[in-house]
Order: structure tokens, then sequence, then C-alpha cells
């Protein structure tokens, strides 16, 4: 059992070892190849030619991988990737917080409800979310269920990205299954009626190619438990070097970014491309010092920056981040999370974000890039396809009152499928006018 912080205490070490033995023989979940492909897409994101669309659950659960629901927040991260490529003109490199985001990091090791205290929830690769002692204790047989799921939802991923379903011809059937009495769904209809010109237009003159055929839908999740990344690191035949094989991307998350902790230096020795999370406290310093220790090469699309500082602190904090960083000479993409600092509990006890301060803080992120010459590169969003009420706010005017009614996250409260769509619209304008 490796033991570092955010790690669930599990009951059967014996256990634990069997489970990260068969781990350790099965297929990769990607390919090295890919990896490296990705690397350089995110290195055009870090030069400012293309655009990153990050998305996905907070948590992704086992009963919540369906088809229907995977269906939907590929067509969710597709409907928003256009959006963002016709209205800006920027490629964007699509990547889901999917296949693999099962493990959360908790403020505390315990919940108490009435009394009683059980371990807090550390997602479906742990323990269960009901609050019984049973479905409460870690359970190392859910890692296989990770692996299992991943492999399932991977495979989905890549008929829906590969098997025609992406076709730009398709665009109009993105926006099918969906409520489509509201505004952003209208606006939705007209580009793609705008972009169905564009395509006969181009086939008319004889231009059909691949592109439209076919998307790249990486995935990604927080390497957080080291047991189960470890058992997927694998040394690539081609090059001699090690890869993590459970996702195309891994992000370090903001409560295990300690510079000298097991999980920078487990980043440190994969060659994925990597993401780390940077919350209000972070200095300057820090920042550079992981620049130096996760990719003291310099190669671009190594790293990537996702600030999660909140609509009242980007403007003040993110300018002194990227300016130490720009003048070190080093290139990372910088992207912007704008979730998890607008995180507040309502009345109810739920937590909950508005839409408002979400789109507050992306607004900070551009114009704080503006002002320094360098480039938003990117959003990282807590998404699903459908039509929950977990956040406050958008065009649907979600109350506090409302959160109720469809409240499904497993962890963080979601955007759902119209106000994502209403977030892209906004960011394109941002892009667009950059
Ligand atoms: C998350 O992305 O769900 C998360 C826990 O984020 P952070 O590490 O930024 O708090
Ligand atoms: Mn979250």
């Amino acid at each position: 059992m490796i033991s570092a912080p955010q790690q669930p205490s599990w009951p059967d070490p014996a256990r634990l070892h069997e489970v990260v033995t068969q781990l350790a023989a099965l297929p990769p979940l990607v390919f090295a190849g890919e990896c490296d492909v990705l690397r350089d897409r995110l290195a055009a994101v870090a030069r400012g030619e293309a655009f990153l669309l990050q998305g996905g659950d907070c948590a992704e659960t086992f009963a919540g991988s369906t088809a229907d629901d995977i269906r939907n927040k590929i067509k969710t991260l597709l409907q928003m990737a256009v959006v963002l490529t016709y209205g800006a003109q920027v490629p964007v490199v699509k990547v889901g917080r999917l296949a693999g985001q099962f493990a959360k990091p908790r403020s505390s090791d315990t919940e108490t409800r009435d009394g009683v205290t059980l371990p807090a929830y550390r997602g479906d690769a742990v323990n269960g979310l009901a609050f019984t002692e049973q479905s409460r204790t870690p359970d190392p047989a859910r890692l296989l269920q990770v692996y299992n799921t991943s492999a399932a939802t991977l495979n989905l991923v890549r008929a829906f990205t590969q098997g025609g379903f992406a076709d730009l011809r398709e665009v109009h059937s993105w926006n099918q299954g969906f409520v489509r009495d509201n505004a952003a769904h209208q606006r939705y209809e007209l580009m793609a009626r705008d972009i169905d010109r564009a395509l006969s237009f181009m086939r008319a003159c004889g231009v059909d190619t691949e592109e439209f055929r076919t998307v790249d839908l990486y995935s990604s999740h927080e390497a957080l438990l080291l047991d189960y990344e470890h058992a997927l690191t694998r040394v690539d035949s081609r090059t001699g070097a090690a890869y993590d094989v459970s996702a195309h991307l891994l992000w370090i998350g903001e409560r295990t970014r300690d510079l000298d902790g097991p999980h920078i230096a487990f980043a440190a020795g994969i060659s994925n491309p990597l993401a780390v999370k940077l919350g209000p406290t972070t200095s300057p310093d820090e920042a550079l010092a992981l620049v130096d220790r996760l990719d003291p090469d310099r190669r671009p699309g190594r790293l990537t920056f996702v600030t999660r500082l909140g609509a009242g602190r980007v403007r003040e904090v993110l300018p002194a981040l990227v300016d130490k960083v720009t003048v070190s000479g080093a290139q990372v993409a910088w992207v912007c999370d704008p979730m998890h600092g607008n995180t507040f509990e309502a009345e109810d006890g739920r937590k909950t974000r508005r839409f408002d301060d979400v789109i507050e803080e992306v607004r900070g992120f551009f114009e704080v890039h503006r002002t320094l010459g360098t480039h938003p590169g990117g959003l990282h969003i807590e998404l699903t396809g459908d039509d929950v009420t977990e956040c406050l706010g958008g065009s649907g005017n979600i109350a506090e009152l409302d959160l109720p009614m469809r409240y499904e996250t497993a962890c963080d409260p979601r955007l759902n499928h119209q106000q994502s769509l209403e977030l892209a619209f906004l960011v394109a304008e941002m892009l667009a006018s950059d």
C-alpha cells in the first residue's frame, strides 16, 4: 500500500495487493502514441494556436456509466466544441473528465450524520455513496471495476467519435433529445444551419475531408489513488519511457500538489501530458518550482496549469502567477477552471455554484491574459449532458428552491446541458474578440 495524502484506509491490505497485481497484468487503456499526439496538440494550446475544452463529471459513478449518460456527455462536449470552433474560428482540443474520474479527494476522512460517523465517500473507486457501514468501507475490488468501466466508456467514446456519430454533417442531431425550447438550443440550431451551408459549399467545391467525419476526444482524470495509477504505469516499448496508460492526460489536484509529495513525484516520472490545479493560495515561486520539477526539459505541451481561483480573486491572483512563469521562459498552457473556486453551500446544505460566478471567473481569466499578452488556453468544466438542477442561474434561471428537483451529482455540482451550451457561446464571443 502506497502511503500518501488522500489515500483510503483499505481494511485488507493483502486484498489490495492482489488487486494491484491483477491490474498490473491487464492491457493498457490508452496508447503512449496517443498521449504524445495530445501533447503536441497541447503545445499548440500553449502557443495560442488552439483552445482546450476539458469537461465531464466531478465524480463518475459506476451506475452513471450507461450508454445514454455517456452519449449525452459526449454530445454536450461535441456541441460546445463546435460552438467554440465555429464562433471563435480556432481548433479545439477535446478532453473528457471521463473514463477514469472515479476517485475524489476529501477535506475530512469521515462524515457524521445524526451522531453516526463513517468513512467519507472517496468516489466509486473506493467506496459507495450510501451512508451505511458496508457501503462506506473501502473495497479494493472497486479498482478492478474502475478499470473495466473505464475500458467500456472508452470503447463507447471511440465508437461515437470515430464511427460516424461525430461527423460534422450530424451537427443538428447532437441537439436532439435535449429540451429545445430555450435560447441556447435555438441559437445552436441557427449555427448548425450555417455550418451545414458551409459544408455543402465546400462539398460543391470538391472538398470533403476525413477531418469532417471524426473527432479526437481524449480521456483524463485526477491521478489521486497512487496504487491504481502505479499499477497502470507501463514502459513504452518504442521509447523506453514510462506512461500511465489509465488515461491520456493526468492531473494533480489542488490538495495533493505539494512539491515534495508523492503525487508530484509520481507525475514527474511519467511521460503523459500533465496538468496541475492551482488554487488561490499558490505562490508564483511554487508555480515556477512545479514547472522545474514536472517539465525540466521545457517540452511544449507537457504541462498545463489549471487555475481555479474564484470569480472574486482571479484578477488579483492570476497576473503574478502567469508573469513569473512567462518571464522564466517556460511555456505552459493556461486553462481556467471556473468551478472549484466558486462553490458554496445553499440554505439546504447542498453544494452549488452560480452560473454568473462561473462566467465572471472566465471573464477575469481572459482579461488578465489580454493585459499580459499571454494566451487564455482553455476551459476545465464540470458538466453533464442531462437537465440536472445543481448550479444556479443560466437562462433557465435555476433557483435555490429548484436544487432538489434533479440534484444527482455524487460530489460537486455540474453545469447542465443548457448551461454548458450557454457557457460555450459566451466563451466563443470572448475568444473571438481576443
Ligand atoms: C476536482 O477537479 O473535482 C477537484 C477536486 O478539484 P481541485 O483539486 O481543483 O479542488
Ligand atoms: Mn469537483
